[in-house]
């Protein structure tokens, strides 16, 4: 039963557009009423009505530990007690930056700001500074943010929601803009030869989670790299999503690529709001106050959320077991949707990679955005409510990677992949 759910959600609409606030939780694609949480635990999500959820969403990544982790509840805790906000430096910012060039390659300096798309609208602009170019090439189906040189193409929240190009981006941010498709080198080159000697900066998802999860094909991100080399592009990896994700240090690390600028979200934050975009000291030395590139925060480097951060990071270094028994979790799952999606017979495909995993209910690969989107995603949604209805919360859209968090018990897995059975049936033929 969902009734306090409805409720909540009805009078979110009178004060708050669409009830909520960021997009694709008002599940517009998969329909129906959002389910309002009232506290999580672990792996399960309670919403206001008192149902129990094991959460594949993980707040879209950041909780990878789980939710309420003690350590992290305790830190923010003691520190919440000495003020939640001073606008003066800390040495925990410090202890924070040290840690992360502990962890991640091929970062010398790294800059706080407070969200994911502060990050890459910084990174974009520094890159933009740096080089004394304009353009910029990114990839359909690749989310960056919701800054205005982003919203050209971006799949995640615009896909589920079919939106191609967003009023209020004028057509002289657009132009600077340029689009290619995913894991299609020979189209990057063309754009870059189109557009010699302007291009400031290519940005990509290293792996990309805002399409469903897809992996880079052999030889693409190195044929980028090896581009960005030739041409004096800025390549900026937006690891928003796999940063401390994949690997201690990232994508970087897991795939031997080295990016010029890279940003991070979710996961850094530990559940707090923070974003990060870090590089050679070579670039980074062109930020404000140290040059002239200008970006700044009032809240940037607040110390509670640096404190849920660093506690998060640190477990995160201190047990690099994790990503082990997460890649070992989220394998298992693979398995399990296998063998059920198997007998079910429909076509379909999972992308995985880590702890992100992806389902297409698609009868050819799904590589891009052209092949994500032709997905039949009417089956998606309804998977999904057969999936809520028995306790297992996806994400709201097959446009979404899924999220593990190592608090999910194998237990959890084997009633995951229970209810998968159950559910496919019941999304039948549609
Ligand atoms: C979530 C996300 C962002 C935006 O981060 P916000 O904190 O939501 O602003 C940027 N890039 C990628 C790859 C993301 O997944």
């Amino acid at each position: 039963m969902i009734n306090k759910s409805k409720e909540l959600f009805e009078r979110a609409q009178q004060s708050i557009p669409g009830g909520v606030n960021s997009p694709v939780r008002a599940f517009k694609s998969v329909g129906g009423t959002p389910i309002f949480i009232k506290k999580a635990k672990g792996a399960y999500l309670y919403d206001a009505d008192g149902n129990r959820y094991i959460d594949y969403i993980a707040s879209w990544g950041p909780m990878i530990l789980g939710h309420a982790y003690e350590p992290v509840v305790k830190a923010i805790q003691e520190y919440a007690a000495y003020s939640t906000s001073y606008g003066a430096p800390t040495e925990l910012e410090i202890e924070m930056a040290e840690l992360i060039l502990s962890m991640v390659p091929n970062v010398d300096m790294i800059r706080m700001v407070s969200s994911g798309t502060e990050a890459c609208m910084s990174a974009l602009r520094l890159a933009r500074g740096y080089t004394g170019k304009n353009k910029v090439i990114k990839f359909e189906g690749h989310y960056h943010g919701h800054a205005d040189s982003f919203l050209v193409k971006a799949g995640s929240g615009l896909a589920t929601l079919n939106i191609q190009t967003v009023p209020g981006i004028t057509a002289g941010v657009s132009v600077d803009t340029l689009v290619a498709s995913y894991n299609k080198l020979d189209e990057v080159r063309q754009l870059v030869n189109e557009n010699k000697g302007e291009v400031a900066a290519i940005i990509l998802e290293p792996v990309a989670g805002n399409m469903g999860c897809i992996l880079p094909e052999a030889g693409f991100l190195e044929g980028i790299r090896q581009l960005c080399d030739e041409e004096g592009i800025v390549l900026i990896m937006d690891e928003v999503m796999t940063g401390f994700r994949l690997a201690p240090g990232g994508a970087q690390e897991l795939l031997g690529i080295r990016a010029d600028l890279v940003t991070y979200g979710k996961v850094i934050g530990g559940g707090m709001p923070v974003g990060a975009f870090g590089g050679k000291k070579e670039i980074m030395q062109h930020i404000a106050p140290l040059g002239n590139v200008y970006q700044a925060g009032t809240l940037s480097g607040n110390p509670i959320a640096m404190i849920a951060g660093y506690t998060t990071l640190k477990t995160l270094k201190d047990n690099p077991a994790i990503y082990k028994e997460l890649e070992e979790k989220c394998t298992y799952l693979h398995k399990g949707l296998d063998e059920v999606l198997k007998a079910w017979g429909q076509p379909y495909v999972i992308n995985q990679l880590g702890s992100m995993i992806s389902l297409h209910f698609s009868d050819h690969a799904v590589t891009d955005f052209t092949s994500a989107a032709s997905a039949n995603n009417a089956r998606f949604n309804k998977f999904f409510h057969a999936m809520l209805k028995r306790g297992i919360y996806l994400p709201p859209s097959a446009f979404e990677a899924w999220f593990l968090c190592n608090a999910l018990t194998y237990a959890d897995l084997d009633e995951t992949i229970k209810a998968a059975k159950v559910s496919l049936n019941e999304t039948g033929n549609i």
